[in-house]
C-alpha cells in the first residue's frame, strides 16, 4: 500500500479552503494518478492553521466530519510558515509527502506530473512557478533571491520557494528546519546528498485574502540565507570558517604592530600619533577573539547529538535495532 500525505500550511484563508479541498479531493481521485501506484493508494490530508484568527480552523473542523482523510493541527498562535511545515511533516505518515498552499495559487492536478517526475528517480521534486501570477513587488525580489541562492549554493533550481513541493518521506524525517528556512528546504535536501528535479507547474493569481508576507522578510530572508550557508558548509567544522579568519585578522593585526614597532626602535618614529598603529590592535582583538568563537563553536559541536552529521540510505546486516539508529527501519 502506498499513500500519500499531503501537508497545507494556512493563515487566514477561509475563503479559499473550501474550493481548495474540493480540488484536492479531485485531484487526489484521479484514475491517473493511481495507475501510477501499481499496489493499492491511500491518502491524507494534514491541515496545518498556523494560528489563524478567521474561522478557517472551524470551518475545517466541520469539514472533517464528512471527509475522514482530513486531520488538522491548530497552533496556539502564528509561528510561521517553516514551523507549519515542520509540524506537518512530523504528523505525515506517508510514503510521499506533498506541500501544497492554501491560497489556491498552486494547482492541486500538478500533484500528478510531480510524482511522475519523483519516480524517474528523486527524493525531492520542487515545482517551478515559471509563468507567476504575483504583483511585481512579488517577482522581482524573488527573482534576485533565486539568483543569489543559485549563485552560493551551485543549485541550478529557477525557483526555491514553491510552495508546491514533493518529497519522500527520508527526505522530510530529516529536515531540521528553523526561522524562516522553508525558502531553503531544497539546498538542505541537496547537502544531505537527496536527489533534487525541478518541475514546472501551474499558478494562479491570489483570488481571495492577501499575501502574508512582505517586504520585512528579505531582512529575515538575509538571516536564514547566512545560516544555511553556514550550516550547509561548517556546521561540524566550525574551527574551519572562524579560525581562518581568526588567523588572517591576527596575522594582519601582528605584522602591522611589528612594523610600527621597528619604526619607533630602528628609525625612532613616534608610534602614539600613528592611525595605523589601532587598526593593528584591532586586527589582533578581532584575531583572537574569532579564533576563541570557533574554538568555542568546536566544544559546541563535539558535545551536541551526533545527528545530521550524515544521511544514510540504507543498511545491510545490522540488526533491527541498530538500523533503527539510522532511521533505515520503520
Ligand atoms: N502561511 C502560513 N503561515 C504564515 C504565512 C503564510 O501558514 O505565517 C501560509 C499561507 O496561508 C499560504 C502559504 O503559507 O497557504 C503561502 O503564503 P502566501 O500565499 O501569503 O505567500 P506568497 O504566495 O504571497 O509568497
Ligand atoms: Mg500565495
Amino acid at each position: 500500500m502506498t499513500s500519500l500525505s499531503v501537508i497545507v500550511p494556512l493563515f487566514n484563508e477561509q475563503e479559499s479552503l473550501t474550493d481548495l479541498l474540493d480540488q484536492l479531493y479531485a485531484a487526489l481521485h484521479d484514475r491517473e494518478l493511481r495507475q501510477l501506484f501499481e499496489e493499492e493508494f491511500n491518502f491524507e490530508i494534514i491541515m496545518v492553521d498556523d494560528g489563524s484568527t478567521d474561522g478557517s480552523c472551524r470551518l475545517i473542523s466541520n469539514m472533517i466530519m464528512s471527509r475522514p482523510e482530513i486531520r488538522l493541527i491548530s497552533f496556539q498562535r502564528n509561528f510561521g510558515k517553516t514551523a507549519a511545515l515542520s509540524a506537518g511533516f512530523m504528523a505525515a505518515t506517508g510514503d510521499y509527502i506533498c506541500t501544497i498552499d492554501a491560497d489556491l495559487q498552486d494547482d492541486p492536478f500538478a500533484i500528478k506530473e510531480l510524482i511522475i517526475k519523483m519516480q524517474e528517480g528523486y527524493d525531492l521534486v520542487s515545482g517551478w512557478k515559471q509563468e507567476r501570477k504575483d504583483p511585481l513587488s512579488k517577482t522581482i525580489p524573488s527573482k534576485l533571491f533565486n539568483l543569489v541562492t543559485r549563485l552560493f549554493t551551485g543549485i541550478s533550481l529557477h525557483d526555491f520557494n514553491c510552495g508546491l513541493k514533493l518529497y519522500r518521506k527520508e527526505v522530510t524525517r530529516r529536515l531540521e528546519l528553523r526561522g524562516d528556512m522553508h525558502r531553503y528546504i531544497p539546498v538542505l535536501a541537496e547537502w544531505m546528498g537527496f536527489k533534487i528535479a525541478e518541475l514546472p507547474v501551474r499558478h494562479q493569481a491570489r483570488k481571495f485574502g492577501s499575501t502574508k508576507y512582505n517586504s520585512s522578510r528579505f531582512f529575515s530572508g538575509l538571516f536564514d540565507f547566512l545560516s544555511v550557508l553556514f550550516i550547509t558548509r561548517y556546521l561540524r567544522r566550525p574551527m574551519h570558517f572562524f579560525g581562518m579568519a581568526g588567523l588572517t585578522s591576527f596575522f594582519l593585526g601582528f605584522s602591522i604592530s611589528l612594523y610600527v614597532t621597528l619604526d619607533k626602535i630602528l628609525l625612532h618614529k613616534p608610534v602614539s600619533n600613528r592611525p595605523i598603529l589601532f587598526l593593528g590592535i584591532l586586527l589582533l582583538i578581532l584575531g583572537v577573539q574569532l579564533f576563541s568563537t570557533g574554538l568555542l563553536g568546536e566544544m559546541l559541536s563535539t558535545s551536541s547529538s551526533k545527528e545530521s552529521l550524515f544521511a544514510v540510505r540504507e543498511t545491510v546486516n545490522l540488526g533491527a535495532g541498530q538500523a533503527r539508529k539510522f532511521g533505515t527501519i520503520e
